[in-house]
């Protein structure tokens, strides 16, 4: 979400005349922030340290600070940072290309965009003009309501918010007809879209996820569809019954599992058990059997002892998961884990970490081994760095949301940034596959 946010605020800039540039001879410094957990927060700190003296050479430069950490922080970044003018919280990011050139009329002016919003914040159009978007985002919701124990989301973006069908529709629509061949829809958790909204007129509630995925997924044109973030809990049949009856649904699935020990999802607060995701596992895979799991995995919350900690490594051997992003528990101001007992030692948590993630190198080396020999479609992103015998090579991403590089043999020269390319996979590397082009389209 957050790409996604500094990418609509370039984009707005750019379409008021400004223009991107190195950090070193920037006017306007924007740090969109993260604090999901305690490093990339610290970072912010360190990141704005570094400034000093870029403000020192020039007095003139404006730093604006964004996301969840400015939400969390506020106006304490005005205190510690003299050189800091801005600070606007998820919400407050559509009002910041008007806030920016306020700050450059005004000079000493500082502003702080930090209310959260009743209802979902609509944000203009970016601007069109600055190249097509093959792979576009949009967001359908913003905040969360689970309040899962270890989470500072709900507290830095909000409750949840959807974001009317219609406006998601007309959006991915305008983004098709401008050549996106790629949409990921976009929410803390995309599957609870539209309980939260009642039609006025009828009283009735929305539909859901399952209804929009389902409009989205039949406008004509569109090529790939994905979606994230999904929540276990909220998971429904009738969106998994979708992967079955869309193709152009991606055969690809980021499904948070955070633990595999159910005392731990409990603690979690996570609202699910591992039952019932390795249930939903199953479903998954009856309506498409090749379909990539991917997850989420904390490790060292608060209590877990090595049973649970097993109980997570075994449930990873069960899904063999295609790749997992895994962080040790780090304690986040205001959430009901920072206050629980049991918390572990560094070490343990270190040691823990490294042994799923050995695990899941192996899992996902062997998902990529048996890769090979296999088709894949590429969406293709730029030129490869890699090469084989010369051959002009392509990098991309497959159906699956794997990178692959490929080579094309013979032929002229082209331009495939953007195009869907079919490509035989011929090799496993550590973290991508190569392959050679079956055909150019
Ligand atoms: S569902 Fe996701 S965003 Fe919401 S509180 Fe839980 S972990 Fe955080």
């Amino acid at each position: 979400m957050n790409v996604h946010d500094s990418q609509w605020l370039g984009q707005s800039l750019e379409g008021l005349g400004w223009e991107q540039g190195a950090e070193s001879d920037a006017g306007v410094l924007v740090l969109n922030t993260c604090s999901v957990r305690e490093k990339p927060e610290q970072k912010v700190y360190s990141h704005l340290g570094r400034l000093r003296d870029a403000w020192l050479r020039n007095p003139d430069l404006v730093v604006a600070v964004g996301g969840c950490v400015a939400q969390q922080v506020g106006e304490a970044f005005f205190a510690r940072f003299p050189y800091v003018r801005l600070v606007f919280g998820p919400d407050g990011l559509p009002m910041v290309p008007g806030a920016l050139a306020r700050l450059m009329r005004e000079p000493g002016l500082r502003l702080s965009l930090l209310d959260f919003s009743e209802a979902f914040p609509e944000r203009a159009p970016a601007h069109p003009e600055h190249g097509v978007q093959r792979q576009a985002y949009v967001t359908i919701m913003q905040g969360c309501d689970n309040f899962c124990a270890y989470c500072i989301v709900p507290l830095t973006r909000g409750r949840q918010r959807s974001r009317s069908r219609e406006t998601i529709l007309a959006e991915c629509r305008e983004l098709i007809d401008r050549g996106a061949q790629e949409i990921t829809l976009l929410g803390q958790n995309v599957n609870s879209y539209g309980l939260d909204a009642t039609d006025k007129d009828t009283g009735q509630g929305d539909p859901g996820f399952p209804a929009l995925l389902d409009a989205v997924a039949s406008l004509p044109g569109l090529r790939r569809l994905r979606f994230t973030t999904s929540h276990p809990k909220d998971l429904s049949l009738e969106t998994i019954a979708a992967f079955g009856t869309h193709d152009t649904l991606c055969p690809h699935l980021h499904l948070p599992m955070q633990s595999g020990s159910n005392a731990v999802l409990r603690a979690m607060g996570r609202k699910y058990t591992l039952e019932h995701y390795l249930d939903l596992v199953m479903n998954l895979r009856r309506v498409r059997p090749e379909i990539a799991l991917t997850t989420d995995l904390i490790v060292g919350f608060p209590g877990e002892t090595e049973k649970d900690f097993a109980a997570t490594l075994e449930a990873m051997r069960m899904v063999t998961f295609a790749s997992s992003f895994s962080f040790v528990y780090s304690d986040r101001p205001g959430t009901r884990a920072a206050t629980m007992e049991g918390k572990l030692d560094k070490a343990v948590k270190a040691e823990r970490l490294k042994v799923l993630q050995d695990l899941q190198t192996e899992l996902s080396e062997d998902w990529l081994r048996r890769r090979v020999g296999r088709h894949c479609e590429v969406l293709v992103e730029g030129e490869s760095k890699r090469s084989a015998r010369g051959l002009p090579s392509w990098r991309g991403r497959d159906e699956f949301g794997q990178t692959v590089n490929f080579s094309v043999p013979s032929g002229p020269a082209q331009d495939l940034i953007g195009k869907i390319v079919p490509v035989r996979i011929q090799e496993a590397k550590k973290h991508s596959l190569w392959g050679c082009v079956e055909v150019v389209g």
